[in-house]
């Protein structure tokens, strides 16, 4: 059996015209030889009825203090609610066609409500309904912990199930339908003149990912990396070829290791982020642990961290901020906040060794006039954190200069 997963995202289910034209995606490849299991996200964006936000709205506006446990329940509606109306759509039409849920299907999470892994994948239920040449549709984004009760996957995470239920499946590939035509060389909301890349590797895009690129989550990546299943990210509503991910060359054979000759892959970006400043006075050189140790305990996480003598520097997510700057000043430490901050990352497996690359990426922003609060480097990118009123300018300033 030759086994391809599709996952269709929220903005593709979103209507009756859209899921006609999902029916057509999965009924196009079911001719061409592939059972066929499809993976559905929720309904729409923020402010459509059943889309995960919504629902999570619901639920907050009659208590401020929730269960995880039931806000998960009531999460994983949204997915349930487009796999049965996709599942209609395809019956409609004259197919067979099952619809599970995650429990229904299989897979098996941690019990970390909110943000479970999958421990595991259960495929008795959809193999079965494969071999009756059934088309399955699984919600995507859920599971069930070993204590059989529902969990979600946290953002992103109907990617992951297609992901996990791939290697599960030992499917062929995966096909990750949105609405852009590919992973692009900047988040196209902001940058008008992005390219499609026709190809990218594991690593590439798990970089671009984990940058803020949210066309795929990376942790479905890393999974379908385990198995090296190629990934393809297209788009629901044309017939562009999209851009392919795998370990190397699409049309090489698997094994073969793809040098990929591209120095910046693309320009990445992430928003509500705030900057946190310690000044470190001359005799304290213990105030580093206790703050990082302090920030921990209260299980918050800081990331674009610079220790020097004079003065610690590093951001949180702004959502939780208040709560860093609480935890400190409870130790009597003083902070300096500046809230409304972004990431800009420029993003490239090539540019390690090659001199002169943060050069010009400071020299494209400050040619805008963009102030840079803090900047870092890896072998593969170089961050810089910016005012947030700044971005656009600056994601589209550093594309200009690199691609
Ligand atoms: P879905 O609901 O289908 O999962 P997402 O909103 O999660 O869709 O992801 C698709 C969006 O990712 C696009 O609409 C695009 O704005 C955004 N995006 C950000 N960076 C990139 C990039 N480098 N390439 C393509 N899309 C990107
Ligand atoms: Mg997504």
């Amino acid at each position: 059996m030759k086994i391809l997963v599709q996952k269709f995202g929220g903005t593709s289910v979103a209507t009756a015209d859209k899921r006609a034209m999902v029916a057509q995606k999965i009924i196009q490849a079911k001719k061409t030889g592939f059972s066929m299991v499809v993976v559905v996200s929720a309904i729409g964006r923020k402010g459509d009825p059943y889309a995960t936000d919504t629902l999570i709205e619901i639920v907050k506006e009659m208590s401020a203090e929730v269960d995880l446990r039931e806000l998960d329940i009531v999460m994983s509606c949204g997915e349930i609610i487009s796999g049965v109306l996709l599942s209609s759509t395809l019956k409609n039409m004259g197919y067979s066609c099952c619809f599970l849920s995650g429990a229904q299907a299989g897979v098996i999470t941690d019990s970390d409500h909110g943000n479970a892994s999958i421990l595991k994948i259960e495929p008795k239920k959809i193999l079965k309904k494969l071999e009756e040449n059934s088309i399955v549709i699984v919600a995507g984004f859920q599971g069930l912990s070993e204590e059989g009760e529902i969990t979600t996957l946290g953002r992103g995470g109907s990617d992951t199930t297609a992901a996990a239920l791939a290697v599960a499946l030992n499917a062929e590939s995966v096909e990750i339908y949105t609405d852009v035509d590919g992973v692009k060389t900047a988040d196209p909301r902001l940058v008008h003149d992005t390219k499609t890349l026709e190809e990218v590797t594991y690593s590439e895009i798990c970089q671009l990912a984990y940058e803020g690129a949210k066309v795929i989550h990376p942790r479905a990546v890393e999974i379908a990396m385990q198995k090296n299943i190629p990934l393809k990210i297209k788009c629901t509503f044309d017939n562009n070829p999209g851009t392919l991910i795998c370990a190397n060359g699409g049309s090489i054979e698997r094994s073969s290791i793809r040098v990929t000759d591209r120095m910046i892959t693309g320009i990445t970006h992430s928003t509500n982020i705030t900057q946190i400043k310690i000044p470190v006075p001359g005799d304290d050189s213990f105030l580093s642990k206790r703050v990082f140790n302090a920030l921990a305990l209260a299980g918050i996480s800081v990331d674009f961290i610079n220790i020097l003598p004079e003065i610690l520097l590093f951001t949180v997510k702004t959502d939780v901020a208040k709560k860093a700057v609480k935890v400190l000043e409870n130790l009597n430490i003083q902070v300096e906040k500046t809230e409304g901050c972004a990431k800009v990352a420029t993003v490239g497996a090539g540019m390690t060794g090659i001199p002169g690359v943060v050069a010009k990426v400071v020299e494209a922003l400050t040619e805008q006039n963009i102030k840079i609060y803090q900047s870092a480097d890896s072998y593969t990118s170089i961050w810089c954190l910016i005012d947030e009123e700044d971005l656009e300018k600056a994601v589209n300033a550093l594309h200009k200069k690199f691609i």
